[in-house]
């Protein structure tokens, strides 16, 4: 296929073809939507979807497509490898091409939606989530918080630190959050902890990086095949209670402080879009250690980072009423995280542990060099020592019933068009009372 130029990236939708657009010609994640009562999926285009089973069915793709672009999910598509996830995009994309014979354009038309007007579901069955922990500047925050002696742990520039999540409670963007209940520490003059509604809610700006090919139980992915496993990305937030987590989570990590809830955006992001902003890794000061040779790769090094903006915004319920726009909490980029997407997959593997299509393994919170870019209020507030003020004259610590958290990404790159990652979204509700 002829190597197309920003100019010939032309799409017959013309919203696709606006500089502000998530979902330019060049990007086409994937997602799944509602329709009638069924999951189905699909791909985002300018302002529409573009309804894949029914693409299947009325024959713009080919054969060995069709049983997977009917099923509700993407893992038997993700599965099959990839020359099928070049064939599904060269596919689509020259359907999407504003040089498409109008046949083709006629009946890929019959196969839109309109995505403002969808209900979007959850695209990939995750069976297995793993938070890491790659941002320096948010370890060394928080632990600046709670160890000023010593910040960082001196493991830290040798081995990404992560722990197994939950995949149980990943829920699709839009669903809301109850406040979970849980155990916090007793007070000074208590015997007994407390067992309340957690007055420490957080949120965490985290990339999800979805797993497309599996490894052998008993077997490492070294790093210059790690890339090879990686299917796309997503933006998460890994919701956590700050109060219940300082409590619970020695000596064995997070548990219930982060398990009632984590959000997922819609839609995933194939890796060969993203391309053309791949990153460096992020330089280490000449004082820190090399990477051990399991975790290095002279073109991980080079390209293995990714340049995508991540912000954080908040809608409070007065925000709402008075019918203003959310507020931006904080901006980072995922350049920054001092480990990149490859050396996570060849560190979680180094010890023969398994991937399944369709795992997360998502970044931990991206937060930046400066205070004012982490990536969640624990570090934002400084534990709530430091309130923020919003444009309502309402401030916050942590999260108060009512409010959304929204979280946005996307990238930029001379000569490429933008591409936006979409929303991951979430509105706080009481805690249950019974
Ligand atoms: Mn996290």
């Amino acid at each position: 296929m002829a190597k197309r130029t920003a100019s010939t990236h032309q799409s017959w939708l013309p919203e696709a073809n606006q500089p502000t657009t998530d979902f330019p010609l060049t990007h086409l994640p994937y997602g799944a939507f509602e329709h009638e009562g069924q999951q189905r999926l699909c791909v985002a285009i300018g302002a529409h979807l573009l309804d894949l089973h029914a693409c299947a069915t009325s024959g713009l793709l080919p054969p060995t497509l069709i049983e997977a672009c009917q099923a509700p999910i993407l893992n038997p598509f993700m599965a099959l490898g990839h020359r099928s996830w070049t064939l599904l995009r060269e596919t689509v994309t020259t359907l999407l091409h504003a040089d498409v014979n109008a046949d083709r354009r006629q009946t890929a038309e019959a196969a839109l939606h309109s995505i403002a007007g969808a209900t979007l579901g959850r695209p990939i069955h995750i069976p297995n989530y793993t938070d890491f922990y790659a941002s320096i500047y948010h370890a060394t925050r928080v632990g600046q918080l709670f160890r000023p002696d010593q910040p960082l742990l001196p493991n830290y520039k040798h081995v990404p630190i992560g722990y197994h999540g939950r995949a149980s409670s990943i829920i699709p963007s839009g669903i809301p959050v109850v406040r979970p209940i849980g155990q916090t520490r007793p007070l000074p003059e208590q015997v007994q902890p407390n067992f309340i509604p957690t007055n420490a809610l957080d949120y965490e700006l985290e990339l999800a990086l979805y797993i497309g090919q599996p490894s052998l139980i008993g077997s490492s992915v070294p790093i210059s095949q790690a890339t090879q496993h990686l299917f796309g990305i997503g933006l998460l937030n890994d919701w956590s209670a700050r109060d219940i987590q300082s409590w619970e989570y020695q000596p064995l990590g997070p548990f219930l402080a982060k398990n009632f809830a984590t959000s997922i955006s819609p839609w995933v992001t194939p890796m060969v879009a993203l391309e053309p902003f791949r990153a460096p890794a992020s330089s280490r000061p000449a004082t820190d250690p090399k990477p051990l040779p399991y975790l290095h790769s002279v073109t991980d090094q080079q390209q293995g980072n990714l340049n995508a903006k991540l912000e954080v915004f908040i809608s409070t319920d007065t925000m709402r009423k008075n019918k203003l726009a959310p507020f931006l909490l904080s901006e980072s980029n995922a350049s920054d995280l001092y480990w990149t997407p490859a050396q996570l997959i060849a560190h979680h593997t180094s010890n023969g542990c398994n991937l399944q299509v369709g795992d997360v393994l998502a970044t931990g919170t991206t937060s930046g060099p400066p205070e004012a870019s982490a990536g969640c209020l624990l570090e934002l507030t400084r534990n709530g020592a430091q309130p923020i003020l919003l444009p309502t004259g309402e401030s916050r610590t942590f999260l108060a019933d009512g409010d959304e958290i929204i979280l946005r990404g996307s990238c930029e790159a001379p000569g490429h068009p933008r591409i936006g990652l979409g929303e991951c979204r979430g509105t706080i509700l009481p805690a249950r009372t019974s």
